[in-house]
């Protein structure tokens, strides 16, 4: 494709190419508007009798009926979106195997976009003298000389000055306050990164000098920031958000988890003066468009979001950090399937920046590529002050005395008395929301299922519902079984976090307890209340699941049971280790962090298991040499290449019909190197009432497997019947 530089203009009546995020397979051809257009610029195009969203891509192609091609309606209120950005979304959508319409509606995910600019009306100082001064008056004009530099609205002014609006409004006819129109969308505060940050200790200030050294060479790098929970990778990185802002580009830091962005908020707020712009699912629209727009003016220096912040349309981006880079929820699981901390990399590499990925307990994937040299590494091996790591058992279950409906083992009780005594919170973790994972009659055996999935339907008792973890789908506890109409049979079987909160209720009477559940929680304000109240020292007792294995700060936690170490050892999921052993350093790492020391108990009835052994040992890179050896050998990833077909259909015959089909028609796969496994029911089988099948095509690591599947995939049709996506770099096998 031809590309032009930045700042290519198009004449009116030029023909020129348009991408929408249409499902339509290719740029289309549009004459330039009136005026003219930049080449990016977002633009509003007729399609049909509709008229949508585009971005000047290019010159026309040619190739339509010129007296067909229709003009372009008009050109948006907005930055045009930079060719780096572009090469981007091609990229990307090229790995990912996307379409580029489906690229480009990730990077125009904004509300407002077509509205025409909006003004607003704020009120400064004026040069007229009031006819008589009254105390009202001299509050509003003392607080427009200490305050007002930008101006004020109505509201902020009056409420400053403690004022009605119409003492303002009184001074404005005078001529006191002047009223002026501004666009409505303000520039972020700007950040000072020449405010001194913590002292650093020695680690850490080697650490952020090879981090500024790296974004001072205004090139591509990536480095694996590593250090256990609390030992100050958070201080070292905003080391280098100082550095990038100095250098006058912009920084973007990724975190997995919406909860974690208060407390960072609050913290970039003590470190450069101001809050940075955010973006994820908790903000309004309007501070969405707003932070849109000022990135791409440039006058958003930070943006802290969550993994869809990767496509906004920065001005110059200088540095991302991947916080917890190993979280697989930077992994999109619907639409485009990528993963944000891969892309992250392919965006930098795009602009001459850097990216910093940040974990205690690294993929598999950064730890190799940090030894194979493609990734530079950093250590921070001590807990910053005096908190150490928390010291680390295996309860064995085999030998623990538990009556049945019970999973508080004896030894981790007498832990968590031993706590309360002392005033000292405890976390009983275990990673399964609800009250019972599995409801069944005691009469015929019958487990109750979704309608529409093949899964099991969880108790949540807190709502009063049964609901359905695939989809969403919730029912009421039957009285009577479904399958054999036996009435007041239907048990709960096995634990979920609100059945350990009920049994801690009943084993500690006197503890105050809290929940943390992703699903408890109505709103990111609620579980920030929670997280603050519990922070601050109010609960004896915390039961919850992974969202407290994130990052939070718990000072006075010196206890960490782990209910069931063994659960995420079961699956047949490549990661399933690598993941039991991230995710079981996370929630130890939670223990002991201020200046009391920690210890974490685990649960297990396979003690001798090498991942359970590899955790307490604390023998990290032992594992990690152990699991690397393991997939090497295997030709898994990162060894090796995998990708994941995925065809679902409203007829479970037309799904394996066309697995089948794919399956017997390997020649591009096979030519390129790799197998094609498959087809097989995908583990959850049904899903929303679509029947779904799973093909799996592993490859050596140098093969070229984009363009190997999307030869072997062309000759499919697909409709809404019958559905087929592609996973490259699968992170779960559902
Ligand atoms: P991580 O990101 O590795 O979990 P943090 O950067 O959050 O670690 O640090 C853990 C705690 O220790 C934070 O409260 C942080 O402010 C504090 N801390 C870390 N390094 C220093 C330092 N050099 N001086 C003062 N406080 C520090
Ligand atoms: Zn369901």
């Amino acid at each position: 494709m031809y590309r032009g530089g930045m700042g290519e203009h198009f004449h009116e009546g030029e023909l020129i190419g348009v991408l929408t995020p249409e499902p339509i397979d290719r740029v289309l051809d549009y004459r330039a508007p009136e005026g003219g257009c930049w080449l990016g610029a977002f633009v509003e195009v007729p399609l049909g009798p509709r008229k949508v969203l585009g971005v000047v891509w290019g010159p026309g192609r040619g190739d339509f009926e010129a007296s067909k091609i229709r003009a372009v309606s008009r050109v948006l209120d907005a930055a045009a979106m930079r060719e780096e950005l572009r090469v981007f979304l091609e990229k990307a959508g090229a790995y990912t195997l996307t379409p580029l319409s489906q690229m480009l509606r990730l990077a125009s995910r904004v509300p407002g976009l077509s509205d025409p600019p909006s003004m607003r009306k704020i009120y400064r100082l004026g040069q007229g003298e009031p006819d008589r001064m009254t105390d009202a008056r001299r509050r509003v004009i003392e607080t427009l000389v200490e305050y007002g530099g930008l101006g004020f609205t109505l509201k902020e002014l009056s409420d400053l000055a403690g004022v009605t609006s119409s003492v303002v409004k009184g001074l404005v006819a005078q001529g006191v306050v002047e009223e002026a129109d501004t666009p409505r969308d303000a520039p972020y505060l700007p950040l000072d990164p020449d405010r001194a940050g913590k002292a650093l200790t020695g680690d850490q200030a080697a650490a952020a000098e090879a981090l500024r050294a790296g974004i001072r060479s205004g090139r591509y790098g990536t480095t694996l920031l590593k250090g256990v929970t609390g030992s100050g990778k958070t201080e070292v990185y905003l080391e280098a958000v100082a550095e990038t802002l100095k250098q006058g580009r912009q920084a973007l830091v990724l975190l997995p988890e919406i909860a974690l962005t208060s407390e960072f908020l609050t913290r970039v707020e003590a470190r450069f003066g101001a809050k940075p712009a955010e973006w994820h699912s908790g903000v309004t629209m309007t501070e969405r468009r707003r932070a849109w727009k000022m990135i791409g003016q440039g006058e958003a220096q930070l943006v802290v979001g969550a993994r869809s912040a990767l496509f906004l349309p920065f001005r110059d981006l200088g540095l991302i950090v991947v916080d917890e880079e190993h979280d697989s929820s930077y992994k999109q699981e619907e639409g485009a399937l990528y993963n944000a901390r891969d892309m992250a990399v392919l965006r930098a590499s795009l602009n001459e920046a850097q990216v910093v990925l940040a974990s205690a307990t690294p993929s598999l994937e950064t730890w190799a590529n940090a030894a194979a040299g493609k990734y530079a590494r950093l250590d921070l091996t001590a807990r910053f002050g005096e908190a150490v790591l928390p010291a680390m058992r295996a309860i064995d279950m085999r030998s623990e005395d538990l009556p049945g409906q019970a999973w508080i083992s004896p030894a981790l009780q007498s832990e968590v008395a031993a706590r309360l005594r002392k005033g000292e919170q405890s976390l009983l973790f275990l990673n399964r929301r609800g009250y019972a994972p599995v409801t069944l009659c005691r009469a015929c055996g019958a487990q109750v299922g979704c309608d529409h999935c093949d899964a099991r339907m969880v108790e949540h008792r807190f709502q009063k519902r049964l609901v359905c973890h695939q989809c969403g789908e919730t029912k009421p506890l039957p009285e009577t079984c479904p399958a054999c109409g036996v009435e007041g049979k239907m048990a709960a079987v096995g634990p979920g976090v609100e059945r350990i909160a009920e049994e801690a209720a009943r084993v500690f009477p006197d503890a105050k307890l809290a929940i943390l559940s992703s699903d408890l929680f109505g709103s990111a304000r609620a579980l920030k209340a929670q997280i603050e109240e519990i922070a601050g020292g109010e609960t004896d007792i915390i039961i919850g699941t992974q969202l407290v294995a994130k990052g939070h700060n718990f000072p006075r936690l010196t206890l960490v049971g782990v209910i069931d170490a063994d659960l995420g050892l079961q699956g047949s999921d490549l990661r399933a280790a690598e993941r039991t052993f991230q995710l079981m350093r996370q929630v130890s790492g939670r223990a002991g962090r201020a200046d009391v020391p920690g210890v974490a108990l685990l649960q297990t009835f396979q003690p001798e298991h090498p991942v359970i052994r590899a955790i307490l040992s604390g023998d990290e890179e032992g594992f990690w040499r152990a699991e690397a050896a393991e997939r090497e050998a295997a030709g898994m990833p990162p060894y090796g290449r995998l990708a994941g077909i995925i065809i679902s259909a409203d007829e479970a015959a037309a799904a394996f019909d066309l697995g089948t089909r794919l399956a017997r028609n390997d020649g591009p796969i096979r030519d390129a190197g790799g197998i094609v496994y498959g087809p097989a029911p995908a583990p959850i089988a049904r899903v929303r009432g679509r029947h779904r099948v799973r093909l799996l095509v592993k490859a050596p690591k140098g093969a070229a497997l984009q363009g190997a599947i999307a030869r072997w995939i062309a000759p499919v049709k697909t409709s809404a019947k019958l559905r087929l996506s592609v996973d490259i770099d699968p992170q779960s096998f559902y």
